[in-house]
């Protein structure tokens, strides 16, 4: 076991070249001694670079409540059925690093570094890369939920990529800015509102994007509502391939790609979400798609088959070329 696991481990770092150049990336950016490498993991999709940045994980203990509509029986199952602990999910980020275009663009920011213990990765991964914040030419927002958005400033409030356009979705915006829904927040939106303010206040310059239209060349918006009511999913295009990155249509795949009628806690209209994520997963299957997702575990991407009632993600194969 332990043979197997060492052997396991030297074979995967003596493979990484995005492990070894981020060895000196850790060593070159001051991160603490006790995180993680960066996880990074490229591939292409035609003429584009697509890097997945492992922004990190944590551990939410699991209760009654999470799945609305699921007997904890049946999601311990699940969990079990995926080899994962019964007590706790843990949940992953990965925003998406492209290079579309000669421009390097971000799909959603993470927590830069206000983020729980165990995230942050996403600035590490950049250094690994040899990508400096500053020389990041756009962000792309999925939606304004504070795992993808927080990522967009610093803790001590200077924007983390300065240099870049901030685009949102036009939807999205519209809901969370609203002055109304500001001045007097329902309370289950507070934390949130909070964040979005936060975030957005002040003199930070944003763009709005429509759906159904080209955010940046090669990239167009997908109206995926319901998590979030502008919550927004990418077909990525480029000399005939093809990437659906899904955002957070389903949270962690062994629940909600395998259950696709199941509701999570956080989306905020089940029944829309639950519509959303049937009609993405269909899709994504029946066109052969690969995806990428936020919340599966990293790479957290790969391509949805059927199974049984629901879909399986089959992980994306390490190794591939990469732009
Ligand atoms: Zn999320």
């Amino acid at each position: 076991m332990s043979m197997t696991r060492r052997t396991l481990m030297a074979g995967g770092l003596a493979a990484g070249p995005a492990l070894s150049a981020s060895a000196a990336g850790v060593a070159g950016g001051g991160a603490p001694a006790a995180a993680d490498p960066p996880g990074v993991y490229r591939f292409a999709v035609g003429d584009a670079g697509v890097a997945a940045l492992h922004e990190g994980s944590l551990s939410r203990p699991l209760d009654a409540g999470f799945v609305r509509n699921a007997s904890l029986d049946a999601v311990q199952a699940a969990l079990e059925r995926a080899f994962l602990p019964k007590d706790a999910l843990p949940i992953t980020f990965t925003p998406l690093l492209l290079t579309l275009g000669g421009r390097r663009v971000l799909i959603d920011a993470g927590f830069a570094d206000s983020g729980p213990p165990g995230t942050g990765g996403t600035l590490r991964g950049l250094a690994a890369l040899g990508v400096a914040p500053e020389a990041v030419d756009a962000v792309v927002i999925s939606h304004f939920h504070p795992d993808h958005i927080l990522g967009l400033r610093r803790k001590d409030g200077a924007l983390a990529y300065p240099n870049a356009r901030i685009l949102v979705p036009e939807p999205e915006w519209r809901f969370w800015m609203e002055d109304a829904r500001m001045a007097d927040p329902p309370e289950a939106l507070k934390a949130n509102l909070g964040a979005v303010r936060k975030v957005f206040g002040g003199d930070v310059k944003v763009e709005r994007y429509a759906w159904k239209s080209e955010v940046l060349p090669g990239l167009t918006a997908l109206d995926t509502p319901g998590h979030t009511p502008g919550h927004t999913s990418f077909l990525l295009e480029s000399a005939g391939r093809r990437l659906l990155v899904t955002s957070d249509v389903t949270n962690h795949p062994a629940l909600f790609v395998r259950n696709p009628d199941w509701s999570a806690l956080f989306d905020m209209d089940a029944d829309q979400a639950r519509a959303t994520r049937h009609r993405v997963l269909a899709m994504a299957a029946a066109e052969r798609l690969p995806v990428a997702f936020y919340h599966a575990p990293f790479p957290a991407g790969g391509h949805i088959v059927r199974a049984g009632s629901g879909y399986e993600l089959v992980p994306l194969q390490w190794g591939l070329p990469h732009a």
